[in-house]
């Protein structure tokens, strides 16, 4: 028996309503495979913040710090604005955990229907940099009010932020297609784009195997709509790559549906597992969210701790629910959270 010691964070809305659901298929895929896992719950949120002033405790980091990994349902909610929640948790966590890499699978799946006339084929990950680049909190604005007012924001791209993240892309394509998207700006933005490109140009020389391509960000979000299917792996700075994870989730169906891992590829601090999509106030409530985003990320979870077998188990049952037409609402389904969950549940117990 391996054991591993989770920090759960529901967070708000309706991440506190899918994240029972991805827990119970994790203690299901891992009893499976000789793997159990403990939980601590932490109450971290939008709630939180409103009643006593902060996301998390000042010691929160601490407090998870010793954990295997956490996991995470959603925050945000209407009147907190997006940057206390960024800002006061997610951020702090990505940063003081060096989650370096963003990471984000997209596939059409069998059950999900896309906005694409035909999206049969797509399947790719987005590996986005999490913790540099465009989000900085460098910069200033001049002048407030005045006919000469200013803002400047200024990004930050390091040679070892860039690399550790490139070559995180290049080693996960050759575990899967082998060939490597870059998404560049250089003809617009001329110093720190260039040597985002010289980066990954060096990286790519240490892996002959894997194919390099390089598009500017506008020309990639049209294709990613147009010819989807064509990639495999796109690596993009913070800011670019958390335009096209949105992106590429969308063209796949619904983001409901849609996984995320936050990385640290050392393994020295826990790394985090959290569904894209938002707390959702409008169907918060209702026991009506899908859960599915929420289990695939377990699914990563259970990988990234080296357990592919009981994430691969875990992925299937839910793959085939979905596939079996069983779904919640925002596919089109009439299932509930529940219901969903049961199935899965059924179908891992099945297989
Ligand atoms: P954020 O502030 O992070 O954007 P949000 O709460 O606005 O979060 P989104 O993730 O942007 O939520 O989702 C937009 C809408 O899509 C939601 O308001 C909801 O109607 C629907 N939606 C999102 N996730 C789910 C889900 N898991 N199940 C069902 N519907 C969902
Ligand atoms: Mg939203």
């Amino acid at each position: 028996m391996t054991g591993y010691r989770i920090a759960l964070i529901p967070g708000d809305g309706i991440g506190a309503e899918v994240l029972p659901p991805a827990r119970a298929l994790l203690d299901a895929a891992g009893r499976r495979h000789g793997v159990t896992f403990a939980y601590d719950t932490f109450d971290w949120s939008c709630r939180r913040y409103l009643a006593e002033g902060a996301m998390m405790p000042d010691d929160g980091l601490r407090q998870i710090r010793g954990h295997d990994a956490v996991l995470l349902g959603a925050v945000g909610w209407p009147g907190v604005p997006d940057h206390v929640s960024l800002w006061g948790l997610l951020i702090p966590i990505r940063r003081a955990f060096r989650q370096y890499v963003n990471l984000r699978p997209i596939k059409v799946l069998d059950g999900v229907p896309s906005p694409l006339r035909d999206a049969t084929g797509v399947d790719l990950v987005v590996v986005r940099e999490n913790v540099e680049g465009e989000y900085s909190e460098i910069g200033g604005r001049l002048g407030r009010g005045t006919e000469d007012e200013l803002a400047v924001q200024e990004a930050v791209f390091t040679r070892r932020g860039v690399t550790r993240v490139v070559e995180y892309a290049y080693t996960l394509a050759e575990s899967r297609g082998n060939h490597v998207t870059s998404a560049t700006k250089s003809n617009g933005i001329v110093h720190t784009m260039p040597f985002w490109d010289e980066l990954v140009a060096e990286v790519a020389e240490r892996h002959p195997g894997v194919r390099s391509d390089k598009e500017h960000i506008d020309a990639l979000a049209a294709k990613l709509v147009l010819a989807p299917e064509r990639f495999d792996v796109i690596v993009g700075s913070n800011l670019f790559g958390d335009i096209l994870s949105d992106l590429a989730a969308a063209v796949a169906g619904s983001i409901g549906v849609a996984p995320a891992a936050n990385l640290d590829p050392s393994r020295e601090f826990p790394s985090m597992f959290e569904p894209v999509h938002g707390s959702a106030p409008d169907i918060a409530g209702r026991g009506t969210a899908n859960p599915v985003g929420a289990m695939w990320s377990a699914a990563m979870m259970l990988d990234h701790l080296g357990h592919p077998e009981a994430a691969a188990d875990l992925l299937a049952a839910v793959f085939g629910v979905l596939a079996d037409g069983v779904s919640t609402a925002d596919l089109g389904g009439t299932a509930d959270t529940a219901a969903f969950t049961r199935a899965a549940l059924d179908r891992l117990g099945a297989a």
